[in-house]
């Protein structure tokens, strides 16, 4: 066993991960961050929020640098004809971000603000108990003061604690893949704002999701049933063959990748904190991507716990099992009006009656675009109001 006790271990090199980790090490402590992959890896979820920046900024992070500005959304119904444009025009900017290399990017600044780590290694236990941590990998056992669960969707505390509850009438699975355009109008138009497009189909929904030197990442998002004879690689064909945009965007294009699938989609973990660990990013909760809230929910949570254990490190209360009782609830007002905005964009007709129909109600329009800014913690967003206010399909 290595007998050097750190202030924090991490398991999970993530973007929730390496936040954590750089916070922690620019206040002073010691941090050990363990990597079970070697980056640059591949990972899906390049769509991001502009309220991220503030993050961005406090990590040193210049994110202009190699990736593609995003300046808002756009929701399309195809069969009506009917869309509508959620621009971002506040004060924080935001990216369409190719991960590994961002990631990569995320990790190694981690490192030059004094993280220790190791990539390749595999946390397999964490043992929290009164006084210390004990970690155990699959090369190593660590001793420390505090740990952090960022292992993302593997969810290690949560599995551990049995504390994942899924969330039903979301999204079911995605199937998604890369391509590099051909130079036509469609791709030039596409790459010139940057917007993420989101599709809507008979069974769910496809992103388009444009990223640097004419690449592109297609997405479709399954919440109805399909026919079941239909194979996932030929669904998710079919589905961007009956789209007259998606079939005009990929006149020529070059695929980068195979078919690939993300199934089991959105839960909550119940037990996000505990005695001495806290769990963030996707290991605190994951939902449907639609909104592409993953990568800011990573990196807020992430910031939220560095923040509240460095005055736990500092005064020696670390082991207070409540010191992220405060912080959580912080989160859980975000989580929760993401997840109900999520909920009414499967199981109501917001996109049809609200969305569509934005224009007419610009007040209203403005309040949408803070919530899918990640602008999530407002005092007064009267439509944030009604959604944490109404009726939802899940216990809260
Ligand atoms: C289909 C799909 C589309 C998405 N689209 C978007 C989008 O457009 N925009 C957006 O913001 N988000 C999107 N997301 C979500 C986003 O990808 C995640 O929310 C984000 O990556 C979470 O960051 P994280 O650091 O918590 O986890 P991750 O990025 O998954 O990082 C976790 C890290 O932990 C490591 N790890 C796991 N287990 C262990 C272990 N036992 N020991 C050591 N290391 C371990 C993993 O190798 C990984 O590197 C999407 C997600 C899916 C599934």
């Amino acid at each position: 066993m290595e007998q050097q006790k750190y202030d924090v271990i991490i398991a999970g090199a993530g973007p929730a991960g390496t936040t954590a980790a750089t916070l922690l090490a620019q206040y002073g402590h010691s941090v050990l961050l363990i990597e079970r992959d070697q980056h640059p890896r591949f990972h899906i979820g390049e769509s991001m929020l502009p309220m991220s920046e503030t993050v961005m900024q406090r990590l040193g992070i210049d994110w202009e640098t190699g990736n593609l500005k995003k300046s808002g959304a756009d929701f399309i119904d195809e069969v009506s004809g009917r869309h509508t444009y959620f621009p971002f025009q506040g004060k924080y900017r935001t990216f369409q971000v190719e991960r590994s290399v961002f990631d990569k990017r995320l990790f190694d600044n981690a490192i030059e603000n004094g993280v220790i780590a190791r990539q390749q290694e595999q946390v397999v236990n964490a043992q929290c108990s009164a006084s210390r941590v004990s970690i155990e990998t699959d090369k190593a056992q660590y001793q420390g003061r505090y740990f952090i669960d960022a292992t993302g969707r593997d969810t290690l505390m949560g599995k551990k604690l049995r504390s994942i509850d899924k969330i039903k009438n979301l999204g079911k699975f995605a199937l998604y893949k890369h391509y590099k355009l051909a130079d036509n109008n469609a791709a030039n138009e596409l790459f010139k704002h940057g917007n993420i497009k989101i599709l809507l189909s008979s069974i769910g929904w496809i992103w388009c999701i444009p990223l640097t030197d004419g690449r592109l990442s297609v997405g479709l998002v399954v919440q109805k049933n399909t026919s079941g004879d239909l194979k996932q690689a030929a669904l998710f064909e079919q589905s961007l063959q009956a789209s007259p945009y998606m079939s005009e965007l990929l006149i020529a294009a070059q695929t980068l990748s195979e078919v690939q699938i993300e199934a089991d989609f959105s839960y909550r973990n119940t037990q996000r904190y505990g005695q001495r660990f806290a769990c963030c990013g996707d290991a605190a909760g994951f939902l449907d991507p639609v909104f592409s809230s993953g990568f800011f929910f990573a990196v807020k949570t992430a910031e939220f716990i560095a923040d509240q254990l460095h005055k736990g490190l500092a005064s020696g209360k670390e082991g207070d099992e409540y010191l992220h009782q405060q912080g959580d609830a912080f989160y859980q007002k975000g989580f929760k009006t993401m997840h109900l905005l999520i909920e009414r964009f499967y199981c109501s007709n917001i996109v049809e009656n609200l969305f569509f129909e934005s224009d007419r109600q610009l007040d209203i329009k403005e309040e949408i675009v803070a919530l899918l800014a990640g602008d999530l913690w407002q005092e007064h967003n009267s439509f944030q109001q009604g959604l944490l206010t109404g009726r939802s399909k899940t216990d809260w």
